[in-house]
């Protein structure tokens, strides 16, 4: 069996992935994310090729963003998309992005 074609482009070449829950989110979403406010939003998601923006369901008001830090490759197209600015990249030294 190919072991190879069974992972990811970027697991191969970062040895990293999704199932690898400790990387940190190079992102970070604040307060500001329309979604935390009660107004459906999901237009971080649309634009992130990785595949590193989901959506988590919840009682009683739109889904909410979540990223996942082993998808997440930093591009920052998530930042600029965000109506309410509440995208922000992590420092480039490796920071953990919280906000
Ligand atoms: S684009 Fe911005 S406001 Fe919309 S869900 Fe994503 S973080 Fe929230
Ligand atoms: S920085 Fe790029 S890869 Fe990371 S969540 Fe935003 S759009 Fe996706």
């Amino acid at each position: 069996m190919d072991v190879s074609s069974s992972i990811s482009r970027r697991r191969f070449l970062t040895g990293r992935g999704s199932s690898d829950r400790a990387d940190p989110p190079r992102i970070a979403v604040s307060d500001l994310c329309l979604a935390r406010s009660g107004v459906s939003c999901m237009a971080c998601r649309d634009e992130c090729e990785a595949g590193a923006i989901a959506f988590r369901p919840r009682l009683g008001g739109p889904f909410l963003p979540e990223i996942d830090g082993g998808l997440c490759t930093g591009c920052g197209n998530c930042v600029s998309v965000c109506p309410s600015s509440a995208i922000v990249l992590a420092s480039l030294d490796g920071d953990r992005a919280d906000v």
